[in-house]
């Protein structure tokens, strides 16, 4: 007798977890009640997120209720004022993650007789360029090794070459490595050709400064440097430009510019609007402005990296990036052929303290995030679990 190409319908379906058993109810990462230490989620989002940005989720909103709809004008209004660009832009939250930001941003800004180039340097700016094609956008990548920034008279001399290119796409750190990319001077090459600039700043946006650019978008998220609640993408899109791109999307969900007019008409969300984490991320941006706005969270991120990186050191670990273009937001580190990560990310895992693997294409490595609500005492907690486990 053969064995039989499909397994065997079972007679029933097996049984329903019974309510709060099973997968429905995972073990989160939020710490138990009474637990010693707080659980630091040092994952580049989602993220170690403040009590009262959780705490704000616990109530019901309806998502016509004027007290909602304020809740949320005042969210766009306060996203608006972060990135400093003023009433040239407007902000234009979009319901997802960030990629649906992206997504939405170039099929809504990119002209479909347009031309993107995309500069590339890790898995974010490859992802754009995964999007242009998919979505039938004419595009050209320009690329760079993952531990080199983009190079601003490699983008002078691409530009300079190829008039039909109409946008240029930047992401600003690059999440997969850590690097931070010349905002500044590669936009003020893409200004002087005449082009316009489309600023993946999704692990920036709230913590890294614009250097003067002025991009024509910048696409960023609610659960990275603004620390609260992954769902909710971000557009901060010169209005000009928005205002003439009715149409051009591919997508009706993901179309920017019906998004914005849905705003615009009534300050309501076109469609289901994600109430909690809305509510959590107006919490999130109130204690944004508490810190101090973008140079005082941008400072702490960097005590968070200078701390974690000096520990990591001292206990033999190898940055992957030279220090003149390691950004604050996340550290990678090469993975010594000793070390097994898994049992290392478990027994962190275990002890309160997630650490996330790592993404470059051509090293062995893993990654430590330094945003959240996570200060220097955090990192030294984080530095001490890893020599712990190294019988240090
Ligand atoms: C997080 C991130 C994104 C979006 O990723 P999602 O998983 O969709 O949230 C895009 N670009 C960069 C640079 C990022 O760090």
């Amino acid at each position: 007798m053969s064995a039989p190409l499909h397994p065997a319908r079972p007679a029933s379906p097996p049984p329903l977890p019974a309510p709060g058993e099973g997968p429905l109810r995972a073990p989160s990462a939020a710490p138990a009640p009474g637990a010693a230490a707080r659980t630091l989620l040092l994952t580049p989002g989602p993220l170690t997120t403040a009590p009262a940005t959780r705490a704000a989720m616990a109530a019901d909103w309806g998502s016509r209720d004027p007290r909602f709809v304020a809740m949320s004008e005042g969210m766009r209004a306060r996203l608006l004022a972060v990135s400093e660009l003023g009433e040239t832009h407007v902000a234009v939250p979009i319901q997802g993650s960030g990629t649906f930001a992206v997504e939405a941003a170039l099929g809504t800004l990119v002209p479909r007789d347009g031309r993107l180039l995309v500069l590339v340097n890790g898995a974010y700016g490859r992802r754009m360029v995964a999007i242009a094609r998919r979505i039938g956008r004419d595009c050209a990548a320009l690329e760079f090794e993952e531990d080199q920034a983009v190079d601003p008279d490699a983008l002078d001399r691409a530009l300079r070459g190829d008039p039909t290119i109409t946008d240029v796409a930047l992401v600003h750190c690059e999440t997969t490595s850590g690097l931070l990319n010349p905002l500044g001077e590669l936009a003020r090459v893409v200004e002087r050709h005449g082009r316009a600039l489309l600023l993946d700043s999704m692990s920036g946006f709230g913590a890294l400064p614009l250097e003067g650019a002025r991009p024509r978008a910048v696409m960023a998220s609610s659960n990275k440097c603004l620390e609260g609640v992954p769902g909710i993408g971000v557009v901060l899109a010169e209005r000009a430009a928005l205002a003439g791109a009715e149409g051009w999307c591919h997508s009706l969900a993901l179309d920017l510019h019906a998004q914005w007019r849905g705003f615009e008409a009534d300050g309501q969300w076109r469609f289901t609007p994600p109430v909690q984490v809305v509510a959590a991320l107006a919490a999130a941006l109130e204690a944004h402005a508490a810190e101090g706005g973008v140079p005082a969270r941008g400072a702490r991120y960097r005590r968070n990296r200078d701390v974690l990186l000096e520990g990591m050191t001292a206990l033999g670990f190898e940055p992957y990036l030279a220090p003149a273009v390691q950004g604050p937001i996340i550290v990678t580190f090469r993975t010594p052929g000793w070390l097994d990560f898994s049992r290392l990310y478990g027994a962190l895992a275990e002890r309160g303290v997630v650490l996330y693997p790592g993404k470059l294409t051509r090293a062995e490595s893993f990654r430590i995030g330094c945003i959240g609500d996570v200060d220097e005492a955090d990192m030294r907690r984080c530095v001490e679990e890893v020599g712990r486990f190294l019988g240090r």
